[in-house]
């Protein structure tokens, strides 16, 4: 049963130095054509995704979508899915475009929880990562969230090329300040299609060293810690009861329908990709047999393993069992050989990384893949 619905838009208003996600500037007439595309694709899986228990749009960005088109796409999701019922519904948002208007519609349509990509407090940081917001519009956009009573997530960036340690406890203090129910901190990896790629390789700006970041992502998980954040995936913090149950979703390898330009789906053990390219996307919603995805590799057996152990609490043995038909050291005696050098540990029926273990991961990753 499907219990997740991903919704792509990938449109942006300015295109990040780091960023290698399928997104675009693109043109109203565009952007008109991919939701009327998105609405067909919708419609074609209304049975499926009835009962989802959670919605997250996602991009690219969102809330670039001009308010009335967000609305005519919102209104359709009304019909084939009853948005009182769903149990999370996020939608990403950029600090400059919250307004009043934006979030009254939000709250028309059941939205529960916002997803703001903030990456720094330093305008100068900001700056060179190609973002369009400063701290100011951050500080507007977070003081609307909080009045319309939204849940309220705060994705953030660490190891960027310049960043200093000051400039990660002003983060800090600044997610102090606004109290979100929960963090995203993410070290920036730096991917080969980018900007910030390209000027490492050109020598204008240095690579971030890996030992400072591991110093950083100490501070950060301690200072988040004292704050009444519990870690519960390598990258994601949540004041209690508040984890993402869509991204829950994902790591627990359950099934789930995305739908929009390159998003995948997985359900009756398969897993589908849609195209990559939007005239491609937008002429395959039109045939009546929507026949554009591309299968993919699932392997549960391994990827109840490799998500399972980025979640802090680790894998629960009995739900692997219970979903592969075998102990988990019965298809993976390798991973033995990591209880005993301590980089894995069992606790309360949860095999899961030691903190040793959580910096030499990819010794255990290496073994099991
Ligand atoms: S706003 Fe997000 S999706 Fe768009 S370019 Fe920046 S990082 Fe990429």
């Amino acid at each position: 049963m499907i219990k997740g619905l991903y919704i792509h838009i990938p449109f942006c208003d300015q295109i990040c130095t780091y960023c290698d996600f399928v997104k675009m500037v693109a043109s109203d007439e565009l952007k008109v054509d991919y939701v009327r595309a998105l609405i067909k694709e919708l419609e074609y899986f209304s049975d499926l995704v009835e009962h989802t228990k959670t919605i997250y749009i996602g991009g690219g960005t969102p809330s670039s979508l001009d308010i009335d088109l967000l609305e005519a796409f919102l209104s359709e999701l009304s019909v084939t899915v009853n948005l009182k019922e769903i149990e999370e519904f996020t939608i990403e948002a950029n600090p400059c475009d919250v307004s009043d208007e934006l979030l009254k519609l939000f709250k028309k349509f059941h939205v529960s929880r916002i997803s703001m990509g903030v990456q720094s407090t330093d305008d100068g940081l900001l700056k060179f990562l190609g973002r369009n917001h400063t701290l100011e519009s951050v500080i507007k956009a977070v003081e609307l969230i909080k009045k319309y009573n939204f849940n309220l997530n705060l994705d953030f960036l660490y190891a960027v090329p310049g960043q200093t340690e000051e400039m990660i406890r002003k983060d800090l203090d600044f997610i102090k300040l606004c109290d979100p129910q929960h963090v995203s901190y993410y070290s920036l990896i730096v991917e080969d299609r980018t900007i910030i790629n390209h000027l490492i390789n050109t020598h204008k700006v240095a690579d971030f060293p890996d030992d400072l970041a591991r110093d950083f992502a100490d501070i950060i998980d301690q200072h988040l810690a004292d704050l009444g954040y519990d870690k519960y995936e390598v990258s994601n913090y949540c004041k209690p009861g508040f984890e993402s149950k869509h991204n829950l979703i994902y790591w627990n390898v359950e099934e789930y329908l995305g739908i929009g330009l390159n998003a995948s789906s997985q359900y009756n053990y398969i897993r589908m990709k849609n195209p990559k390219s939007i005239k491609e996307y937008i002429a395959g919603t039109k045939k009546n047999a929507l026949n554009m995805h591309q299968l993919e590799e699932y392997n549960p057996k391994l990827e109840l393993l490799l998500l399972g152990l980025r979640k802090t609490k680790g894998v629960s043995l009995e739900y692997y069992k219970s979903r592969i038909k075998k102990d988990v050291f019965e298809v993976y005696p390798v991973l033995s050989k990591h209880l005993e050098n301590k980089l894995l540990e069992l606790k309360d029926g949860y095999l899961k990384f030691t903190k040793n273990g959580m910096y030499l991961a990819n010794q255990v990753y290496i073994d099991i893949i």
